[in-house]
């Protein structure tokens, strides 16, 4: 049995001498594995520094605690990890994993990426549109611009795989195309990626259903007595309650979380190790021809889902959230529109970024998507009030 600084790595772990490797081939690290190596481009990169300012559900100037790109990130490393050590998993990768699968988000969260994804779709009826996940995947393959040799991070093919969380079939068949078997392969035969892969998904969803229960109490718009029908939740508050009958308020909520997130982390932990015993895959690859392995229990699952549909309904959708996302997706068609029609409206900064005028449409239309994806929320707004003179927020 292998091991590294976490413990000891199961059969069925992903490792970083079996790793099929990198893009542009390089010489070893002496000291760091392959997988940490990943990490530390990422915790380097442009993209990731930019997470700071990026929206995760609250636009970064409405608070300075709410959480942002960044901190959502953080919080599923930490969570993915303390779920990886038990398991045997490769807690370098699943810490890489979680640190860049965010790099590929617009500012302004979802608003944004349904803008761009509008914009693209209304130049180019049909063709590809904008998908975040994807975006996150050319940001680590492409956009970073820092290293001699090559363009992008040049991350291990495990690294990358996890980062393309999702993929539609019409731009898997676009990987497929340039890369046969890469990262796309798996959504043309419907199988799994790595079980570090498949965790730092659900850390995803463990983290921001959790993190955005805080936020939204932070927030004042929602309050514990409506959490009361989020069922997950109130059960841990109830248990709160019952062994500190005290507790003030924003403690009570800390305290409810706390459970609810230790209480997820093990489930996931019991589950997961019940299915691995089932069925006993030998090494990394055996497991992606598996069903899903890494999972909630059927009851956890049922409460993860309503916790999501309970903060769908009664934060993202809240009247308050929604005039923000209007807004915020009405700077990004503003942006896409102006740079697209008059390429010299770039700032100054970017203008080695400019399109070619001469190239087609689809590739300008990218370059555009690709230029304001990267965006900060701040230097969106900063941008839309220059060309617009209209200041959509204070
Ligand atoms: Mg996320």
């Amino acid at each position: 049995m292998n091991t590294h600084h976490g413990g000891a790595l199961a059969a069925y772990a992903s490792q970083p001498e079996s790793s099929r490797g990198r893009r542009h081939p390089e010489p070893t690290s002496p000291g760091r594995n392959e997988f940490q190596r990943d990490r530390d481009r990422i915790v380097h990169s442009t993209a990731f520094r930019r997470l700071v300012y990026k929206t995760q559900v609250f636009l970064n100037h409405e608070g300075d605690l709410f959480r942002t790109r960044m901190t959502h990130s953080l919080e599923v490393a930490q969570i993915a990890r303390s779920i990886a050590r038990p398991l045997g998993l490769h807690e370098d990768l699943v810490e890489a994993i979680a640190l860049a699968h965010d790099v590929g988000h617009t500012p302004f969260g979802h608003a944004g990426q349904d803008a761009l994804n509008d914009c693209l779709h209304r130049i180019q009826p049909g063709r590809e549109g904008f998908e975040h996940n994807f975006q996150s995947l050319r940001v680590i393959d492409l956009l970073e611009a820092r290293y001699p040799q090559f363009d992008g991070l040049n991350l291990t093919f495990e690294a990358r795989e996890g980062v393309l969380k999702h993929c539609s079939q019409a731009n898997a068949r676009r990987l497929e195309a340039v890369d046969p078997g890469g990262v796309g392969h798996r959504f043309l035969t419907r199988t799994q990626p790595s079980l570090e892969a498949q965790l730092c998904n659900l850390a995803d969803e463990i983290a921001y259903n959790a993190h955005d229960i805080d936020d939204g109490v932070r927030s004042g718009l929602l309050s514990i007595e409506q959490l009361q029908a989020a069922g997950v939740f109130d059960r841990h508050r109830i248990e709160s309650l019952r062994d500190h009958p005290t507790l003030p308020g924003r403690r009570l909520l800390f305290e409810s979380i706390r459970r609810m997130l230790s209480a997820q982390i093990h489930d996931v932990i019991d589950s997961t190790r019940r299915l691995l015993a089932d069925h006993a895959p030998q090494s990394a690859d055996q497991a992606r021809g598996l069903p899903p392995l890494v999972s909630f229990s059927p009851g956890m699952a049922a409460g993860s889902a309503e916790l999501k549909l309970f903060l769908s309904r009664h934060l993202y959708r809240h009247p308050q959230v929604q005039g923000t996302t209007d807004r915020a997706r009405e700077v990004v068609r503003g942006l896409f529109e102006r740079y697209f029609e008059e390429p010299e409206s770039l700032p100054e900064s970017a203008t080695s970024r400019a399109p070619d005028p001469q190239a087609p449409v689809r590739q300008r239309a990218r370059e555009v998507a690709d230029y304001i994806a990267g965006m900060t929320d701040r230097f969106a707004l900063r941008e839309h009030e220059r060309l617009t003179g209209q200041r959509l927020f204070d």
